[in-house]
Order: structure tokens, then sequence, then C-alpha cells
């Protein structure tokens, strides 16, 4: 069975500036190794939807989704914490990348594949119910697993999550 492979063309356009560590060069340098690797051609490729406005209402206080959709600037950038900044493709790239978790959660529950890999920005696991953090704008993750747990009606999700700053946002929604 396959891998899915996720990821949407607005992701890359949400920049915060080429001084900022969290770069579009991220996910350039992901598929870079994985076509040098020889393991790009063997996964199952999708484009991330948007995620809809009940699936982040689910760990997102709907007032906090309404003031990121409304904050989105014209042109430049807004910060919405010291590291965290928006430039006019953000909040689209935001719910493509929300939306990436609740796909692969889908495609995973129907059989579809074994497993999936959003290589999406922004990142989305430290930011709070209504907090932007860390470079993330919505919990992605914490997105796909209410998915899987409210829409799929499974009992438990596990998150491994390895980074340094280790459960920082997603256990605000335990
Ligand atoms: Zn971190």
């Amino acid at each position: 069975m396959q891998t899915a492979y996720i990821n949407h063309p607005l992701c890359l356009k949400h920049d915060m500036g080429s001084n900022h560590p969290e770069s579009p060069l991220r996910l350039h340098a992901i598929e870079d190794q994985l076509i040098a690797a020889g393991i790009f051609d063997f996964l199952q490729q999708h484009q991330a939807p948007e995620a809809t406005l009940a699936q982040l209402h689910r760990v997102h206080e709907a007032d906090y989704v309404e003031i990121i959709a409304k904050n989105v600037p014209q042109q430049g950038l807004i910060y919405l914490d010291a590291d965290t900044a928006m430039n006019p493709f953000s909040y689209q790239a935001a719910l493509r990348a929300a939306g990436a978790a609740v796909l692969g959660v889908d495609l995973v529950m129907a059989g579809q594949v074994e497993n999936a890999f959003c290589s999406v920005r922004p990142p989305g696991h430290h930011a709070g119910r209504a907090q932007p953090m860390g470079f993330c704008i919505f919990n992605n993750v914490a997105v796909g697993a209410a998915h899987a747990l409210q829409h799929h009606g499974l009992q438990r999700v596990a998150i491994a999550d390895f980074d340094v700053h280790h459960g920082n946002g997603t256990e605000n929604f335990s």
C-alpha cells in the first residue's frame, strides 16, 4: 500500500521574509531529498483542500479564525506574534495546511493509503485555541486529530511530536 504526499502550491506563497527560518525553501528541500532518494515517484500525490470552517472550529474559537481571516494584509507582512507573520497568501495557505491533515486522515481511514505525509506550511502544532504561536497560525495536527475523533469516530489518537518544544500548542486541545 502507498503513502500519500499532500501539498499545495499556495503553501509556497506564504512567506515570512527571507531572513525567517521557516521558509518556502523548507518544502523545496524536502521534495529535493525525496526525488534524490528515488522515493518521490512512489508517493501518491494529492493537492490539499481547504479546511472548512466547521473543521477548524473543532479546535479553534470561531472569533480567532475570523480575526486571522480579517487581518490578512493586502501587501507586505503583518506580525501575529514576535515570530509568526502573515503575507497576502498566508490565510489561504493556512487553510490548505490544515486541510492537508484532514485529507490525510480521510485517505488513511478509507484504506486508500497506509500513511500520509503533509508537506505544508504554515506549520501547525504550536498554535492554541485562540492564539498563533511559533510560526503556526492554525493547529494542523489538532485539526487532523479532531477530524479522526469526531468525523471518523475513533476513540483515541496518538500524536508523536518530536519538536524541541514538544506538545506545546497541541496539548492545549487535550
Ligand atoms: Zn517548536
